[in-house]
């Protein structure tokens, strides 16, 4: 579970976050739905620790994590560009970060293996990125960043360099590791129909404020105010 606490977040003098407060449940997937420049990134990066809150508190679950290094906070992250090391295999992609924590080599395998099996890319393993599809490399980037068995993934449009086909291919994807590793996973999109289709909560930010935060079917049947409604194309 993580919790923001009146978290407040400035670049220089201007306010990109002013005191906003949420709760994540756990287990589920999490979507940030809003539009360009609404904040969405701002506040993944501050569940991972890559950015540092101006003033406020996070919490995951009862563990205050304010001033924690991203690493100490065990979570796994997921970007539009993959971000997969060119000069590496599948297999050492995957692999990479349980080195980098000194895993012995033989279950740094038999984990990789396994991640790669739950992401469907287990038979491309001694591939390298450029020889796969934009779909595959997304899986290995996924199954990278769940090498550590992080407590959160976290995942910033992971889907928005892919074709139309091959997006709603991996919507699905990312719902069935999600519901089979159970891990909290928070996926951000500006794509309304991608937020309401994959995720279990969806939370709206409009300009630095969380405007709702709640299951899709609520969220396009009964929208809190005009600016989600028309954002999500509810009728009206
Ligand atoms: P997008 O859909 O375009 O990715 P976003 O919802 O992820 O948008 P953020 O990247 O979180 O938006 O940005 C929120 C606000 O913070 C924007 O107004 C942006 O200009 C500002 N911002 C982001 N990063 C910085 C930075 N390093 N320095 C100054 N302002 C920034
Ligand atoms: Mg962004």
């Amino acid at each position: 579970q993580v919790r923001f606490e009146d978290v407040t977040l400035k670049f220089g003098d201007k306010t990109v976050l002013d005191r906003i407060n949420f709760t994540l449940p756990s287990s589920e997937l999490i979507s940030f739905l809003g539009p360009s420049g609404s904040g969405k990134s701002t506040t993944l990066y501050l569940i991972s620790g890559l950015l540092d809150a101006t003033e406020g508190k996070i919490f995951f679950d009862d563990k205050e994590v304010t001033n924690l290094d991203p690493v100490k906070r065990g979570v796994g992250l997921v970007f539009q560009n993959y971000a997969l090391y060119p000069h590496l295999t599948v297999l050492e992609n995957i692999m990479f970060p349980l080195k980098m924590a000194k895993v012995s080599k033989k279950e740094r395998r038999r984990i990789a293996t396994e991640m790669a099996e739950l992401t469907k890319i287990g038979d491309q393993l001694d591939k390298y990125p450029r020889q796969l599809s934009g779909g595959q490399q997304q899986r290995v980037a996924i199954s990278r960043a769940l090498a550590k068995s992080p407590s959160i993934l976290l995942m910033d449009e992971p889907l928005s360099n892919l074709d139309a086909r091959l997006r709603i291919e991996m919507r699905e994807e990312i719902r069935r590791i999600q519901k089979e590793t159970g891990v909290t996973t928070v996926f951000v999109t500006h794509d309304q129909e991608e937020a309401l289709s994959i995720a279990d909560h969806v939370m709206v930010l409009d300009d630095g404020e969380i405007q709702q935060m709640t299951d899709p079917v609520t969220l396009y049947e009964d929208p809190k105010n005009l600016f989600i409604a028309k954002f999500i194309g509810s009728p009206i």
